[in-house]
């Protein structure tokens, strides 16, 4: 096939999907991308970058890099909001895909953020990448109480450029795809029925919590009073390595993103004491190793994972574990948990896997691209965290791998 005449489809705008529709579309197809948020970038552009006095290679600007690219691309499509509803035929396979507004006109707000003050219902108004337009402010109309008998337009009436809309009709769409890439990644473990109290004290929080507190108020406070928090816990494998959950894979990023993050509250809060709570931590790269190092000479390293978290009548956090050096149950006070939470297989893997006719892998991930225990139907490919845990620079050259071989099938068809 010739490649201007080549049709793909990218399902998931994160990093991998992003790192495949940029290579796409500089190879000459053309790319319509699929995201189901009104945002692009999925997870890797929630992150911090941990940079302290140099580089940690935290991999947070490359997925920068790749959104800038995928968007300008004149060959890339990118519909956001956008679920697709079904897939039929074989190659070409026919998409019918069906897209929803933000419910807020980006072009008209300037970002003032009133609307989040103005909203009853926390996270229903939500901040993220455009396609065009960088930062912008988007409605989940699950959780807008406007769409439950229009009982709520308070930020419509506080908006002062009218850029609220809260009104939206669906729009169906169809196309065709020579080659589907899925890039759909990842669900972070949601952990409130562990016995740590996430859900219940707001102290508790998860990691992906953390990310977005630093990027808010760039040291750590305490979500219930807002006060810098001066002693800080690490619990780590909160949803990964658990068999009592089915999930026993390791999920890798986590022990060297905790580790980052903790040295970069340490750079910006010098009285920070953190305390890392771990089974044994998993440091890939040599880089990686010199960093581990020299963060164990600033971090209480402590080899145990906590039974339970109690809040205290001043509303401290009260972490039980069993001390490995004692042989006793130990308890710590803290004024901030942080839950590594594990990454899991995308919710949809399933229904996205029926629609294409594949299987899920008995993990609940996507099958690797190329594997041969599953091997994908003709034109079908994969990339990114959808086929298992994976960090950032490793879902780009696994996206990079797939366009590879997307290339070589495209143009031998
Ligand atoms: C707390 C935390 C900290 C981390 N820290 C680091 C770090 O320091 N360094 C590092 O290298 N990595 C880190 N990671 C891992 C990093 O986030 C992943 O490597 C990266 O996000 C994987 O990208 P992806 O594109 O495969 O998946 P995702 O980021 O999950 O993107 C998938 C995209 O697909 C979309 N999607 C899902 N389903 C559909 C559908 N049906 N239709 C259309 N779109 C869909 C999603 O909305 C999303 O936008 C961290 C992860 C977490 C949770």
């Amino acid at each position: 096939m010739n490649r201007d005449r080549a049709h793909v489809a990218v399902i998931g705008a994160g990093v991998a999907g992003l790192t495949a529709a940029d290579a796409l579309a500089g190879w000459g197809a053309h790319v319509s991308l699929f995201e189901k948020t009104p945002f692009l970038g999925g997870h890797a552009v929630q992150l911090n970058c941990k940079a302290t006095d140099a580089c940690v290679k935290c991999g947070a600007c490359m997925a920068e890099d790749k959104l800038r690219r995928a968007v300008r691309h004149p060959n890339v499509e990118i519909h956001t909001g956008t679920q697709i509803e079904a897939v039929s035929g074989r190659t070409p396979y026919q998409i019918s895909y069906c897209s929803h507004s933000p419910l807020v006109n980006a072009d008209r707000c300037n970002g003032c953020g009133i609307c989040f003050t103005k909203c009853p219902v926390p996270g229903a108004i939500m901040q993220g990448r455009a396609p065009r337009v960088g930062p912008y402010v988007a409605i989940r109309r699950d959780l807008c109480r406007f769409f439950d008998n229009a009982a709520c337009s308070l930020c419509r009436e506080a908006c002062p450029t009218g850029a609220i809309v809260l009104s939206d009709r669906a729009q169906s769409g169809t196309m065709r795809a020579d080659a589907i890439f899925v890039a759909t990644g990842f669900t972070p473990y949601n952990p409130s029925d562990k016995p740590y109290g996430y859900g219940r004290f707001p102290n508790v929080i998860t990691s992906l919590d953390a990310e977005r507190l630093l990027r808010e108020h760039t040291v750590m406070k305490r979500p219930s009073d807002g006060r810098p928090a001066g002693r800080i816990a690490f619990v780590q494998c909160v949803g990964s390595r658990d068999a009592q959950l089915g999930h026993p894979w390791c999920s890798k990023i986590c022990c060297g993103s905790s580790l980052r993050m903790a040295r970069l509250i340490q750079s910006r809060q010098k009285d920070a004491q953190i305390t890392f709570f771990y089974i044994d931590v998993q440091t890939f790269g040599k880089d990686f190793q010199s960093f581990y190092q020299n963060a164990r000479e600033n971090i209480s390293m402590i080899r145990a994972i906590p039974g339970d978290v109690v809040r205290t009548d001043a509303d401290e956090l009260e972490v039980i574990y069993f001390d490995p050096e004692t042989h006793a149950s130990t308890e710590s006070v803290f004024d901030v948990v942080v839950l590594s939470v594990g990454l899991l297989p995308a919710g949809d893997n399933e229904r996205m896997a029926r629609m294409l006719e594949w299987a899920a892998d008995e993990s609940g991930f996507l099958p690797r691209h190329g594997s041969d225990r599953q091997p994908a139907p003709a034109g079908i490919f994969s990339g990114g965290s959808v086929t298992g845990p994976m960090a950032i620079a490793d879902s780009i050259s696994s996206a990079e791998k797939a366009v590879f071989d997307m290339v070589r099938y495209l143009t031998a068809s």
